[in-house]
């Protein structure tokens, strides 16, 4: 059965056009102009994706995601952001949407968007331990290597993940250079301490929101590192 897709846009063209372009896809779509309109039709109606506008009359999109997930509504969100700005995808995110766009955008890649969106909430179903890792406002798969982080949505080498899964499942725990480099990289590999150096700096540009002032990959000064989560 095709994915139904609820899409809350207060713009009649705009929300008519993402209709229609979301329906040639091939998936079932129902249109909503307000966040109360949106609210109503989820409590009948459970869609298995949101396209949901920030800038909306009466409730803001942000605070309609957040109440969704104030109240256990997992389904996946793509916000449209008036802009490019960092505060709003941001604040997005935090509330709980899991990808966003911003306007003005090309169709293709709303399209791709929300494809995405729902693979990801498929294998998530069909593998509920998937192993996925959230960091604020960003997450990684370790399964899939799919990520969204501070340069956007990459796809992690596999040290990157390797460094990361180590890190997640040694929670706290403080490690020196060269234990790490004998757990991720294996002994018959030869790289040097350096290169865990390189790789902490990467894992922060990507997930700390100040990759300066680290807040989960800790240095830990003349021992090692230590991964945090608040
Ligand atoms: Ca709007």
């Amino acid at each position: 059965m095709a994915d139904r897709i609820l899409v809350v846009e207060d713009e009649a063209l705009v929300q008519d056009m993402i209709r229609l372009n979301l329906e040639h896809a091939g998936y079932q779509v129902e249109g909503a102009s307000s966040a109360e309109e949106a609210w109503q039709i989820l409590a009948l109606r459970p869609a298995d994706l949101l396209v949901l506008d920030r800038m909306l009359p009466g409730m803001e999109g942000v605070e309609l995601a957040r109440r969704l997930r104030n109240q256990g509504n997992g389904t996946p969100i793509l916000l449209l952001t008036a802009r490019a700005d960092t505060q709003a995808k941001v604040e997005g995110l935090d509330a709980g949407a899991d990808d966003y766009l911003a306007k003005p955008f090309a169709m293709p890649e709303l399209i791709a968007r929300v494809r995405a969106l729902l693979r990801r909430q498929t294998s998530a179903r069909a593998n509920p331990n998937s192993r996925e890792i959230r960091l604020g406002p960003w997450y990684a798969n370790l399964d899939t290597r799919e990520a969204l982080t501070n340069e956007g949505r990459v796809t992690l080498t596999e040290k990157e993940c390797g460094l990361l899964a180590w890190f997640v499942a040694h929670e706290g725990a403080l490690f020196d250079r060269v234990e790490i480099l004998e757990n991720v990289w294996g002994m018959d590999s030869f790289p040097t301490a350096r290169t865990v150096d390189n790789y902490v700096l990467r894992l922060r540009k990507l997930f700390e929101p100040d990759p300066d002032e680290p807040r989960y990959f800790l240095t830990v000064r003349g021992r090692g590192y230590r991964f945090v989560r608040e």
